[in-house]
């Protein structure tokens, strides 16, 4: 198998000077090291306190021509090229550190930010990167005809077709989207924009910091710019620069082909949130590992892959053994320091009924995944029957929690007997009926 990918960050501290393209004024962007599962964060340096702003979709505000973030009442503006250019360059944890609503626009291109990223130098960190790799097809779709489809894939490509009003300026192009590829073919790609859709906004003067040196203006057949093209097909490129930008808002890397037909800052927001919604969905119960079909058991880490709870509420620490296809046995390990010792009761310290029968309940979960072999159905919890508490558990025992599956019906319905044992003798006991529903 080959070394898992490593998270990068920036080696050093590294900045640059230049115009905001909406308020016209001078902005400096500084790029800062950032630790493993940090992510990309904007820190508003001019602002009280220095606010900072997760780069995840769920701070996506407004994609009009640009992509907004923001927390609470402090927003970036303007933040696609900069996360285009940290994400395709491989730096997944950084502080983009800002003393502006928005960063130096540039030439419009993301070069400016590619030089910043190889100044600072790119490090690998101690931890293995995430990744979101694309399952059953996924679309999204928009009145104005954009059309983005992500199909599964083993590396990181767009293929991506742009066409201006009448199917002008018409322009297709396939890649895989490298660190190298990158920096050659989209980084020097730069904005542009229709003539007629900026002149209201030059008008009211919401684009002072605008001008041919930061933008392709196309009014009708003409295409003015301070620069002749770059690439015959720069609009097509500049699109899927757009794109890895908007997308870098999922938080994690992706393996996926994105098939992108008109596409534009809304639809990419689309599709980053419906992926964000589908990493949400796999990460609730996510199970990475496959589950030992003989008598070994799960340690902790394992159990946890298979269980959605967490501490306080994860009453299984282990699983000691499976026993056939129907039966296993997990531990928990009752100690002075649960939270519910401290209500029940203070001075005679009892662990609850009702939680004896939550560590039945998800023991018989990880034995109802296991005969499922599927994690795709979330199991609920339908009943307890039969339910008797013998012995108070106290805390320093070791609580073993048997579970054995006596009916499944049709795969939608599953029943458990199980019982927990201290000190060789029966604690509680209790039938549990469980259903399954598709997530
Ligand atoms: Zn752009």
């Amino acid at each position: 198998m080959a070394a898992p990918e490593l998270q990068q960050t920036v080696g050093n501290i590294a900045g640059f000077t230049g115009t905001a393209l909406h308020t016209g004024e001078k902005a400096t962007l500084r790029l800062h090291p950032a630790p493993v599962d940090h992510g990309i964060k904007f820190k508003r340096k001019d602002l009280q306190d220095e606010p900072t702003i997760d780069a995840k979709v769920e701070n996506l505000k407004t994609v009009e021509r640009a992509t907004t973030i923001g927390e609470g009442s402090v927003r970036v503006h303007t933040v696609e090229h900069v996360l285009a250019a940290l994400w395709a360059m491989g730096v997944d944890n950084a502080i983009v550190e800002m003393d502006a609503n928005e960063p130096p626009i540039g030439d419009g291109s993301a070069q400016a930010y590619v030089d910043l990223i190889r100044k600072a130098g790119v490090v690998a960190q101690d931890e293995p990167r995430k990744f979101f790799g694309a399952g059953d097809t996924m679309h999204v779709q928009s009145k104005t005809g954009a059309l983005l489809v992500l199909l599964p894939d083993d590396k990181f490509r767009i293929s991506c077709t742009q066409a201006g009003p009448n199917n002008k300026f018409t322009q297709f192009l396939s890649m895989e989207v490298t660190p190298a590829a990158f920096e050659r073919e989209i980084a020097p790609a730069r904005t542009f924009v229709y003539y007629e859709d900026v002149k209201p906004l030059m008008d009211k003067n919401l684009i002072k910091g605008g001008s041919l040196e930061n933008a392709i203006v196309v009014r009708g057949e003409a295409v003015l710019s301070k620069e002749p093209l770059r690439f015959a097909d720069e609009f097509v490129r500049h699109k899927i620069l757009d794109i890895i930008g908007d997308l870098a808002l999922v938080g994690r890397r992706i393996r996926g082909h994105v098939i992108a037909v008109k596409p534009g800052h809304a639809s990419n927001a689309d599709l980053a949130r419906l992926i964000a919604r589908e990493q949400t969905r796999r990460s609730a119960v996510a199970v990475s590992r496959p589950i030992p079909s003989g008598d070994g058991g799960l340690d902790t880490d394992q159990v946890m892959q298979i269980l959605p709870h967490r501490f306080p509420f994860l009453m299984v620490d282990r699983i000691i053994s499976f026993d056939t296809e129907t039966k296993c046995v997990g531990v928990k390990t009752v100690t002075i320091n649960e939270p519910f010792f401290q209500g029940h009761f203070p001075g005679h310290p009892v662990m609850p009924g009702v939680m004896q029968v939550e560590a039945m309940a998800q023991v018989a979960s990880i034995l109802l995944f296991k005969l499922a072999k599927t994690t795709s159905r979330i199991g609920y919890f339908m009943s307890a029957d039969e339910v008797k508490f013998r012995k108070p558990v106290l805390p320093g025992d070791t609580m073993f929690v048997h579970a054995e599956i006596t009916k499944s019906r049709g795969e939608r319905l599953a029943k458990a007997k199980c019982h927990c044992v201290v000190n060789d003798a029966i604690v509680s006991e209790g039938e549990l009926m469980f259903t399954f529903l598709d997530k």
